[in-house]
This record gives structure tokens, C-alpha cells and sequence, in this order.
């Protein structure tokens, strides 16, 4: 989406990450818990999990995610499929109480590259939109500042995780 991300703090660290990736389905190495793989898991009941996108369109950007590796929605049970709604729902709710956000983009990319989704297995994305997301650095430089390091955030949405149990 953008070029570049400023950091406020932890860039480098973020940017070495993203060349260590264990082999196989990031989403299914994320739910196994994977030592390789590097997570930022929210929630996670035996169906379902919230994770940070730790390459964020903006900050507060979560995925839910299925445990089960499925590709296409109707792989899914119906209450499965159910599920994963009511925890988008309580989602956005969590990143209304923690962060401010004032409006969202939430959506599936389904099907792989074709369709703009670089994993497979089925997830919802969610990305806080907020007043000054279009500020001079997005315009000029191709470069998206970031006012929030990863970790902070992750720190602050923790303290509302409650919220996701509904
Ligand atoms: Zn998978």
C-alpha cells in the first residue's frame, strides 16, 4: 500500500522480522504457535483468533482468523462462519475503546493473490481509519507514518481484550 513505513520506535527490529519466516502457512504457524514465527496473538479460543497484522496498513490493523486452515468461506460451518462475524463485531468494538478509532475498513480477501490477499487461509481484516491518515508524508514520500510502535499498541489493546469474550 505504501512504500515505506516510518516508525516512531522499534523500526529496524520489525523490518530484520520480515525476512525470517518459518516455511508453511503463516495464519496455521500462528495458531500452532510456532517458535519461528513472529505473532502478535490478541485472543484465541479453539475456533477463532484476533492477531495484529505486524506489517499494519495503519495502526490497531487486526485480522480474525479461523484456527482451521480453510481457503473459502463455505468451508467453513455456518456456525463457524457465524462466529467469525460476531468477533469482527466485537473487534471493531475493542478498537473503538482502546484506540479512538473513528471509522474502519473491514474485509476478506478471498482466494489468494488474484484478489489482493497475499495468505490463503480465510481472515477478516480490520484497519482503523482516523482523521489524519492522508497527511503530508503519505502524499509526498510514499511513506506511511506510523504514531504507534507495534508494541505499544498491542500493550493497550490487551487491556480491552475482555471485550472480545463478549
Ligand atoms: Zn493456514
Amino acid at each position: 500500500m505504501y512504500k515505506n513505513y516510518l516508525w516512531a520506535t522499534n523500526r529496524m527490529k520489525y523490518v530484520k522480522k520480515k525476512h525470517k519466516q518459518a516455511p508453511g502457512c503463516l495464519f496455521c504457524n500462528i495458531a500452532k504457535d510456532d517458535p519461528e514465527t513472529p505473532k502478535k496473538v490478541l485472543w484465541k479460543d479453539k475456533d477463532m483468533m484476533v492477531i495484529m497484522n505486524i506489517f499494519p496498513y495503519n495502526v490497531g490493523h487486526l485480522e480474525v482468523v479461523p484456527i482451521k486452515h480453510v481457503v473459502w468461506p463455505e468451508e467453513l460451518t455456518v456456525q463457524e462462519y457465524q462466529k467469525m462475524w460476531e468477533i469482527v463485531r466485537r473487534t471493531v468494538l475493542l478498537l473503538k475503546k482502546a484506540l479512538n478509532a473513528p471509522a474502519f475498513n473491514v474485509g476478506l480477501n478471498i482466494g489468494g493473490d488474484l484478489a489482493g490477499g497475499s495468505i490463503l487461509h480465510l481472515h477478516v481484516q480490520i484497519v482503523p481509519r482516523y482523521v489524519r491518515d492522508s497527511g503530508f508524508m503519505e502524499v509526498t514520500a510514499g511513506t506511511k507514518v506510523m504514531p504507534q510502535s507495534i508494541d505499544e499498541t498491542f500493550k493497550n489493546l490487551k487491556k480491552h481484550v475482555s471485550v472480545l469474550k463478549g
